[in-house]
This record gives C-alpha cells, structure tokens and sequence, in this order.
C-alpha cells in the first residue's frame, strides 16, 4: 500500500454504563480501514470533542497515518502550549486509533507491535467496600470466590464516607454530615463531606481485620485518594506497614510529590502514584529517584499508548511496576488499551477492573473478557475492539460535572476529591 492517508476523524459520545465517554474513530483513504482511540475526560467531554473537531482533525486530515511517533510529536506542539488533560486526552483518541490502525494494517495485535506477550492473561483487582469492616470482609471474599487474587479495600468510599454514586449524593450529604466525627458551622455549602483524620484513624482498624480474617495471601490495596495531609498519610503507611499492602494508593497528591521522600525514607509499605498526572515532569523524577513502586497514570491523560509505553519501559529500568488506571470513566477501548501495555511489559504490576454492564459489551464488540480474575484480550489485529454506533446513539451524554469531585472537609473548606 503506498498512499494512505486520514480521511476523516468522527468523534462518539456514550454513556452506556451512564458514565460519559469520548471515543474516536480515525477513517482512512482505504475503504474499511479505520481506528478507535479513547479519550474520555468524563468530566470535561465537550472540551475534548472541540479540542478534536476544531484544532487535531483540520491539522491531521491528509497525513499518513502509519506515521505514529511523528503525528504525536507535532500534535502535541501543534498549539505550543502542550499537555493537560484536555489536549493529552485528544491526542490520546488519535494516538491508541493510529496504533489500532497499525495492527490492522500488520495484521496483528498492538501487543505484538509493542513487543509481544510477556504474558497470556493480565491480573485484576476489583473494589471492595462497604461501611464497616465486616462488610469490607464480605466484599473482599465475594471477589476471592470470583477469582481475584488482589482487592481495594475502602470503608465508605474514598476519605471514609459518602460515595461517589452521583444519584446517592444528596443522602449522602446529609449522612455524611451526621456521621462525621466533627461538628460543622452553620451555613455549610452543599458537597460530600468527609473528616480526614477520623478516616485515617479508621483504616488501621480495617486492616487489621481484613489481614487478620483473611490470612495471608490475598493482595490488599488501599486508596487513600490524597485525602488526608501529606504527615498524616505517613503516618498510616508506617500504621498499615504490618498488614503487608501490595500497595497504597495516591497518599499524596501530585501537588506534593516533594514528601513522597519521606515516605521511602520512613517506611516499607509500597507506594503507587499518578492517575492525575498529565506532564512528563510529574512521572519522570519520582521514578528515576525510585520513590514509588507503581506508577498509575490514566493512559488516555498522559497522551495514549506512545507516552505510555515510553514510561513503562522507563519504568522498567528503575524496578518500577506498572497499575495503569482503571476506572469506569475509561471506554473499552482504553480498556483495551491498557491490556495491550500490561501483556507487553515484561514490568506489568496489577490492573484495576472495573465490571462492563450489557450496554457497554453491546456498544463496544470485541471488549476484553474476564475469567477467575484474570482479563483477556480477543487477539484480533489493532485493538481488537470495534463500536456500533447505532447503538452507541441509544445512551445520551449528560456532560457537567459530577458531585463526587465536590469534596469538602467538615468545616466546609472545599478540598481535593
Ligand atoms: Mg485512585
């Protein structure tokens, strides 16, 4: 094939699983021949849609879209200003549908292009919670029975109450607001409140249970979700350090990667980072300082496959593990994604799995299949995932903005969700 080049660039808004998503569909000059990229910023789809129609698609119509690398480094300067999770997540879009192009082209899976297997099926671990520590327990053995060898535990969400169940919000308000351990002042504002020190206190308790009735072997995590102040998350690493955690989650926020020296310097308990970041200089110092064991980004925040990769494999290098990002907010695309990284990285952690309802399957043929706690991909050529956006067009978007981010602490400051 000589000439190819993109013809056309469509993006999809769904929300299958009522989570808005944004994917993107990359059409070739060859009939038939076409990508599909995620680039779900579910709290900002729009922006990213514009972000697409208005500056990548007149800027990429007409290129060659076998020429990966080169159309990632010129979109990513193409307004000068770069990165943030607006642009990385369109540029994400194109990035995992020229990949996704590539291996049809090649006829192989993204896996081989980036490698090929260091493995067959991809450890999982799903989130258990509940609002006291037998019902963690309960949560945590409903997995095992699945299959899943590794569990989040969480007690009442993240910072220890509340839920981030947009449809529960208001009740959540006000139950949060009588649970809470302290008082709050009149005239409160309306958000999901949550008292960060009775939260630490908590989760000790948790694992010590958890550890202590589920024996030794299955892997527990924790999402402390930067919830708590930078000392105090210091001092729950060192408090959970007996209950042997594969590892805890976001103690800090990226604002305060500065303390996670402390932590290496204070305690054993394994550290994973970075669902928010979107900037090389957030990945890049804390790994080759080796002050995380994970490194967690979002795929489709840092740019797609071709920045992800590259921190993999600079990972690699520094003993660093891989836990790419996994929520709901992700398409089964970037699920996809994801599991092409974790089965062709020889330093692949664990990967965060989040349940597809029918809808999702229905609209996303093709999406990755669960077994005892394992995630398997179809080994078809690209992504191996296509879209029926006939059916995609049955879930309306509703974009705005979630409640859950509205976190606020029990004086009424709003804080970091
Ligand atoms: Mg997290």
């Amino acid at each position: 094939m000589n000439e190819l080049i993109i013809r056309d660039i469509k993006v999809i808004l769904t929300a299958p699983s009522g989570i808005d998503l944004v994917v993107v569909k990359v059409e070739t000059s060859e009939p038939d021949l076409y990508g599909l990229g995620c680039a779900t910023f579910t709290q900002r789809i729009h922006a990213v849609k514009s972000a697409i129609d208005d500056y990548l698609k007149p800027f990429l119509i007409g290129k060659d879209p076998r020429r990966i690398e080169d159309i990632w480094q010129s979109a990513n300067v193409s307004g000068y200003w770069r990165n943030g999770p607006i642009m990385n997540n369109a540029l994400s879009g194109i990035d995992m549908a020229l990949w996704d192009i590539k291996g049809k082209l090649a006829n192989l899976p993204v896996y081989e292009l980036l490698g090929g297997k260091c493995r067959d099926g991809i450890p999982l671990y799903r989130h258990a919670d509940g609002p006291d520590e037998l019902a963690v327990e309960e949560s945590v053995l409903a997995l095992m029975e699945e299959g899943y060898q590794y569990a989040r535990c969480q007690m009442g969400m993240y910072g220890g109450s509340g839920t981030t169940d947009t449809r529960l919000i208001n009740t959540v308000y006000e139950k949060s607001k009588r649970i809470t351990s302290k008082r709050s002042p009149k005239n409160t504002q309306p958000g999901q409140y949550f008292d960060p020190e009775a939260y630490a206190k908590s989760i000790e308790g948790l694992f010590d249970h958890l550890r202590n009735k589920l024996g030794p072997n299955i892997e527990l995590i924790h999402d402390v979700h930067e919830r708590i102040s930078p000392i105090e998350a210091v001092r729950l690493a060192k408090k959970l350090e007996p209950y042997h955690l594969f590892y805890l989650e976001d103690p800090v926020a990226p604002e305060n990667l500065e303390w996670l020296k402390m932590f290496r310097e204070q305690v054993t308990t394994p550290i994973a980072v970075g669902e928010l970041f979107t900037n090389i200089n957030e990945w890049k110092p804390i790994i080759a300082n080796q002050q995380i064991d994970f490194i967690r980004c979002h795929v489709s925040t840092v740019g797609g496959i071709t920045p992800a990769k590259k921190i993999a494999v600079f990972s690699e290098l520094y003993g660093v593990r891989t836990a790419w990002h996994g929520p709901g907010d992700i398409s089964p695309v970037g699920v996809a994604a994801n599991l092409h990284l974790d089965t062709s990285s020889p330093n692949f952690g664990i990967q965060e799995w989040t349940l597809m309802n029918d809808a999702l399957k229905e609209v996303f043929p093709g999406a990755p299949t669960v077994e005892e706690g394992f995630a398997y991909l179809n080994d078809k050529p690209g992504l191996g995932i296509t879209i029926n956006e006939e059916e995609a067009k049955k879930y309306p978007v509703r974009g705005g903005i979630p409640s859950w981010t509205l976190a606020r602490t029990p004086d009424g400051t709003a804080v970091k969700p």
